[in-house]
């Protein structure tokens, strides 16, 4: 198992374990104190660690020797209107899966969802950071209105604006034409609502000089499943 804890990792250091991860780690999964347990906390590489039962229900942590250096922030930046919270969960973790550094709540005019729990967003992406082994957790920054949120993107960062209407016959070759895949620029993709941009914010977006609208083929896609096939198309065709 990969865990992420919040403490500072350094070799001899012992992390006493809270109820429930000293249950997991001994009852549910059954660890030995000879078995390693892979420890993170996004500032620290990853390191691997032993158990050292203190009781019958509890137990330290003792750390090893780091396995992996700490490597620099993913720099694909993914801006997404909030859903509810269920489907949120899932657009958390499948953009940190797929490779999303920023992850950034964007409100507009037909954003549902907006009491959107930050802790709850930071939850997922640790979990999908275990899972999928990355040791940098995502930066969550603040939920902005789309203009601000637009404004605060780097002049250089390309912006992969997923649009149903776009007319684009080829997604590949107009993310190709936009950006040089031998020397990619730093990304955006932005991601609309259930209900879609409204006019004045669909222009707004393509006046932006530097984007390119992106459609993800005829069907409309609902809004978690065209942020996988996006990030997904963005990483293969731009990826590093
Ligand atoms: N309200 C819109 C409608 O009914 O025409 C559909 C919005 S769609 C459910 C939610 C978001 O997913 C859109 O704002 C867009 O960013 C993205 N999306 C869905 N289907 C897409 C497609 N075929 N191509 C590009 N983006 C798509």
């Amino acid at each position: 198992p990969r865990l992420f804890v919040e403490a500072d990792l350094a070799a001899g250091a012992r992390l006493p374990l809270d109820r429930a991860q000293a249950n997991y780690l001994l009852n549910v999964l059954r660890r030995k104190p000879e078995d390693p347990v892979l420890l993170f906390n996004g500032r620290d590489g990853e390191w691997r660690a032993h158990l050292d039962p203190t009781g019958r229900k509890s137990a330290d942590l003792v750390l090893a020797a780091r396995t992996r250096p700490q490597p620099a922030r993913a720099d694909l930046h993914y801006l997404f209107a909030p859903l509810k919270s269920a489907r949120l969960d899932y657009l958390a973790q499948k953009a940190v899966e797929m490779g999303a550094g920023t992850i950034r709540p964007v409100l507009t005019r037909y954003t549902q969802g907006e009491r959107l729990k930050p802790e709850r967003l930071r939850a997922n992406a640790i979990e999908a950071a275990e899972q999928c082994g990355i040791l940098a957790i995502p930066s969550l920054p603040e939920a902005a209105r789309l203009p601000a949120a637009l404004a605060d993107l780097e002049p250089e960062r390309l912006l992969v604006f997923c649009d149903e209407a776009a007319a684009v016959a080829d997604p590949v070759a107009a993310l190709r034409a936009a950006a040089d895949p031998d020397a990619p620029p730093p990304l955006a993709v932005l991601i609309g609502p259930e209900g879609g941009f409204a006019p004045e914010e669909r222009a707004m977006i393509q006046e932006r000089p530097n984007s390119v609208g992106l459609s993800l083929g005829p069907r409309i896609l609902r809004a978690d499943t065209a942020a996988v096939a996006a990030l997904a198309l963005v990483q293969a065709v731009l990826g590093d």
